[in-house]
């Protein structure tokens, strides 16, 4: 039933059967795209089709996943994906915008744009028989690897830079992972578990290593089309005949899986013919984690290991996994890259919250923040449909809220003393 026929080296070009590698390319090290049968899915299934699914998760475009179903119906891994998309109107109207979106992949069981990987992996894990599941992490890959695993029954290991935000960390530790803070960088905990993996047999779902996190993340891409279709269409008189892409999608980039992912997303629904043309791509890098960036402003061919410092931590890397096929993503759908500051990041969590009502954390907020700085530079088109994609959850680092919030007002019990306190318009 499945449509995987295996994996195309992103560097070389070289193709795999299924079973005759893992994770990257032997002769290389590239990262693998999956390659599905594109002509098994026309044959098997429809943007229709999957239209009436009632199935309001990722699972509702199994026919184009290289996995099959995982088990454990009723779990969090069953409610992975199928995030909110939805017009912001006061943000778009104070940015001069007609036509914006945001997409909340905050709102996902664990709380972050990572289950939409983590829950692929794991039903891979089961298919190929794997016992234990490890992976690197800032924080959210641990969590949703560690969320989806508890959910699936399967052991999960997970190594973490020391500095992840003590909520992250908690979480990993809730879902009962076996948790390591490697008294390191994250790209040291990344060597590590691969290390790990390959010395003790356990499967890997490291971020730009394990072929099928991004064919987890490219289910983003799907809902972004049918959800506008189910909104933009309805509008009609004549009904759409096929899904409809957005213009633009702003996307935060660390390693650079997510925003690859996506590409692959559209990639696929081009190829089969249900949507017209592929988004622009933008990738947002914090200012002091700009690995990509850098490759594309120099038009160089490889990527140079920074010393990432952002208060970003989810797009807080030296050394982008997944970075070439970011640079891909990106000159592909002739998008850009753009960097934004710590502090516009902190800014961009005050107007999303405030004026939206979305807590995002800073990696997420990242992206929306990219969206304001390209509307500064005049690099957007006010009339295009835009969609903002935010990644991660806000309680996920209450740290850095209370940086972009400040100090809540102290006051006595008493009515004149909040009295007093608004009269001095503390309170706002
Ligand atoms: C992982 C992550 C990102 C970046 O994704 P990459 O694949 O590393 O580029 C952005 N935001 C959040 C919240 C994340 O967890
Ligand atoms: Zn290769």
């Amino acid at each position: 039933m499945s449509s995987f026929l295996g994996y195309l080296c992103s560097v070389c070009r070289r193709e795999y059967e299924p079973d005759q590698v893992t994770y990257t390319c032997p002769q290389d090290g590239g990262n693998l795209d999956v390659v599905l049968d594109i002509g098994a899915i026309r044959r098997q299934s429809s943007s229709a089709a999957i239209s009436r699914s009632d199935d309001h998760s990722i699972w509702r475009y199994l026919p184009l996943l290289p996995v099959g179903p995982p088990g454990h119906i009723g779990t969090p891994l069953w409610d992975v994906g199928w995030t909110p998309l939805f017009r912001p109107n006061r943000l778009g109207a104070k940015l001069g915008l007609t036509d914006l979106w945001i997409k909340d992949d905050g709102r996902n069981p664990t709380a972050s744009f990572k289950d939409r990987a983590s829950a692929v992996v794991v039903a891979r894990a089961q298919e190929i028989g794997a016992h234990v599941i490890v992976t690197a992490s800032t924080g959210n890959a641990g969590a949703a690897l560690a969320g989806m695993a508890a959910a699936a029954a399967q052991p999960a290991v997970i190594l973490a830079p020391r500095t992840a935000p003590p909520a992250k960390v908690a979480q990993l530790l809730i879902y009962g992972a076996k948790v390591f803070l490697v008294d390191g960088s994250y790209d040291q905990a990344f060597d590590l578990t691969v290390e790990a993996s390959q010395a003790l047999g356990w499967y890997c779902r490291n971020t730009g290593y394990n072929p099928f996190t991004a064919e987890g993340k490219k289910t983003a891409a799907f809902e972004m089309c049918e959800q506008l279709t189910d909104v933009v269409g309805a509008r009609r008189a004549v009904p759409l005949r096929e899904w409809l892409a957005p213009d633009v999608v702003f996307v935060s980039v660390g390693d650079g899986n997510i925003i690859s992912g996506l590409h692959k997303g559209f990639r696929d629904l081009l190829d089969l013919g249900w949507i017209e043309h592929l988004p622009r791509l933008i990738g947002v890098q914090a200012e002091g984690s700009a690995a990509v960036y850098r490759a594309f402003a120099d038009g160089a061919a490889d990527i140079q290991p920074v010393r990432a410092e952002t208060l970003a931590d989810s797009i807080s890397v030296d050394l982008p996994r997944d970075g070439l096929r970011a640079l891909r993503a990106v000159a592909e759908t002739k998008g850009f890259f753009l960097t934004v500051s710590d502090a516009s990041i902190l800014d961009a969590m005050r107007q999303l919250g405030a004026v939206e009502g979305i807590f995002a954390e800073p990696a997420a907020a990242a992206a929306y923040a990219g969206l304001v700085e390209a509307v500064r530079q005049a690099r957007v088109d006010p009339g295009q449909r835009l969609v903002v994609l935010l990644t991660g959850s806000g309680l996920k680092d209450v740290r850095a809220a209370m940086q972009a919030a400040g100090e809540a007002v102290i006051i006595e019990p008493t009515l004149e003393a909040l009295r007093a306190g608004l009269a001095r318009g503390e309170a706002t």
